[in-house]
């Protein structure tokens, strides 16, 4: 047999959040301080089935390999 494909998805680790409960935090993010609150933006994480938030901007794909390429 030769390697899978695709490996299984895993759980990352973060906490697990419900579409519209991951947006209501980035809501509340937006209204409130940004010292405290740094949630910029909610994704779905195909590991966890579940959405979470991240202060980390939208990269691009192009964007993200040129980080890969050369790190600040
Ligand atoms: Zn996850």
């Amino acid at each position: 047999m030769s390697r899978r494909r695709t490996d299984p998805p895993r759980p990352c680790g973060k906490k697990k959040l419900g579409e519209l409960k991951a947006q209501g935090v980035v809501d509340a993010a937006r209204r409130s301080s940004r010292e405290h609150r740094q949630e910029q933006r909610v994704y779905y994480c195909r590991g966890c089935d579940a959405w979470h938030t991240t202060s980390k901007p939208y990269l691009t794909v192009a964007q993200y390999r040129a980080q890969q390429r050369s790190p600040p």
